[in-house]
């Protein structure tokens, strides 16, 4: 009965693993969204392809932001399965099979009803704090507890799912929250000709770009279920966690993939310098490692 159980359960979901997306209309009146979107997923394919390929200047990047090196082939795994599975996503037109739906307002929510109470001490839906409420998204059925995505104030995106189911979990969502949608230089590729040299990652900056939320976010979504663990962000924080929560941290990607990027564009982090070590600052590459593999990208400038 269990080794059933799980043949049918690898059946169900072997076939998954290569993930959709689908672009909800709501993005319609946010170009900048369907530009960010191809960037976070080549920060994915590089990120695993340098990682393949014995990259010196990847390994840096990731014994700097995964507080181990590549020789720990654990975490590394971990963090090919993750950007590998971001990087072989595909986008879909059909919303049901989609394993992604990214939507940019909140429509789809609706406070659940109100039900009939058996037990007097659990409070109505409609009379609890707003932090206590449930919603539903009708569209896609999943619940929430509290005001969902860009209801809040200040929120940048939020990916949602089922939490345990592992049926309900085949899909999820992502919102976007406004202004970070907004038509503005959304990728590094916009960004032209720009000298990144003697940028240090400390700063919001780059951090900003829609690309870089973005993958921030897919890092989320079930299967790769990363966390924001406290302090979460800012590379700082990115930089002063151990192995275990940096590979749990959505953020830690979030700046791989970026590092990933801006490699095949010639720039790679300071680490000659012991007292620049945890500053994140850029400096020019001349050399492209290993340039081979960088035939097929498209150019940044
Ligand atoms: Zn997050």
């Amino acid at each position: 009965m269990v080794a059933l159980f799980f043949l049918s359960t690898f059946a169900l979901f072997a076939p998954s693993l290569a993930l959709t997306y689908y672009m909800d209309t709501s993005c319609n009146p946010y170009p900048a969204v369907g530009r960010a979107l191809p960037e976070a997923l080549t920060m994915a394919r590089r990120s695993n392809a340098r990682l393949g390929a014995n990259d010196p200047d990847i390994q840096v990047a990731f014994q700097r932001i995964f507080n181990t090196g590549t020789d720990n082939g654990a975490a590394v795994a971990e963090v090919r399965r993750i950007m590998g599975g971001i990087a072989d996503m595909t986008e879909t037109n059909d919303r049901e099979s989609s394993g992604v739906r990214i939507y940019c307002n909140e429509d789809r929510w609706s406070l659940q009803k109100d039900r009939e109470r058996t037990n007097k001490l659990i409070k109505k839906n409609s009379s609890r704090n707003p932090g206590d409420q449930i919603w539903i998204d009708t569209t896609n059925n999943i619940p929430y507890a509290g005001p969902p995505g860009c209801k809040v104030q200040d929120r940048i995106g939020q990916v949602f799912h089922w939490p345990r189911l592992p049926l309900q979990a085949s899909h999820s969502t992502m919102s976007l929250c406004k202004p970070w949608i907004e038509d503005r230089i959304a990728t590094i590729k916009e960004q032209g000709k720009r000298d990144f040299s003697r940028l240090r990652l400390t700063g919001a900056g780059l951090s900003q770009l829609l690309s870089f939320i973005v993958l921030h976010e897919l890092t989320h979504v079930p299967p790769f279920r990363t966390k924001d663990v406290h302090p979460a962000y800012e590379w700082n924080n990115v930089v002063s966690k151990s192995t275990a929560d940096a590979i749990r941290n959505a953020e830690n990607y979030a700046f791989f993939g970026l590092l990933a990027v801006l490699g095949d564009a010639n720039y790679k982090l300071e680490h000659t310098k012991p007292e620049q070590n945890w500053s994140g600052l850029l400096i020019h590459t001349p050399t492209i490692w290993p340039r081979q593999l960088f035939n097929n990208v498209r150019s940044i400038s």
